[in-house]
C-alpha cells in the first residue's frame, strides 16, 4: 500500500519532536517525492539544506511501497543528518559538502562518521526495528556498505540503549 505524501509529513513532525532531533525541533522540513537518477537510484532518500532558506528531505518515490515502520526509519536517518548539519553550522556544512561531492577519496571516513551518526539517531527515535529490516530489505552495496551500520550493528546499538 502506497503511503500518501501527508502521511509523510505526519511521520516527519512526529520524529522532529523526539529528543535525538532536538536542533531541528519545530524547524519547517519539506518534503518531495521524486524519482532518483540512475546512480542514487539505490538510495531510499536525501536530506538537503540551503542554510538560511530551505531544509529538504527527498524521497525516492520508487521506495515508497516500503514497508510504513522502514518509511519511517528512512526519514529518521534524513532527520540525523538534517540534526547534524544544525550541529556543524553554516560554513563547516560548505566545506563538508564541497568534500563529499570533490574529495570522495579523501573525506571517506567523515561520510562514515555521518551516515552513522544519522544511523543513530533513528535508532534513539525509535527506529531501530524499521532501520533493521531496511538495511536487510535494501543492503547497502557497490562500496556504499562500509559507510553505515550492519543490520547486526543496528541490534546490538539498540538493544545496548534499550530501544530493541
Ligand atoms: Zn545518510
Amino acid at each position: 500500500m502506497k503511503e500518501k505524501p501527508n502521511e509523510h509529513r505526519d511521520i516527519i513532525s512526529r520524529l522532529q519532536k523526539e529528543k535525538p532531533f532536538e536542533k531541528i525541533d519545530g524547524k519547517k522540513i519539506h518534503l518531495i517525492i521524486s524519482k532518483f537518477r540512475e546512480e542514487y537510484k539505490e538510495f531510499s532518500a536525501q536530506a538537503v539544506w540551503f542554510p538560511f532558506l530551505f531544509r529538504y528531505i527527498v524521497l525516492n518515490q520508487d521506495r515508497l511501497d516500503d514497508d510504513p515502520d522502514e518509511i519511517a526509519a528512512t526519514i529518521a536517518h534524513e532527520l540525523g543528518h538534517h540534526e547534524q548539519y544544525s550541529s556543524l553550522g553554516t560554513i563547516e556544512y560548505f566545506r563538508t559538502m564541497f568534500m563529499l561531492i570533490f574529495r570522495k577519496k579523501e573525506i571517506r571516513t567523515t561520510r562514515r562518521e555521518m551516515e552513522i551518526y544519522a544511523d543513530k539517531k533513528a535508532i534513539e527515535a525509535g527506529c531501530a526495528h524499521g532501520l533493521y529490516s531496511h538495511r536487510i530489505q535494501h543492503p547497502k552495496n557497490d562500496g556504499e556498505e562500509e559507510f553505515y551500520m550492519t543490520s547486526e550493528e543496528i541490534k546490538d546499538y539498540a538493544t545496548s540503549i534499550g530501544k530493541w
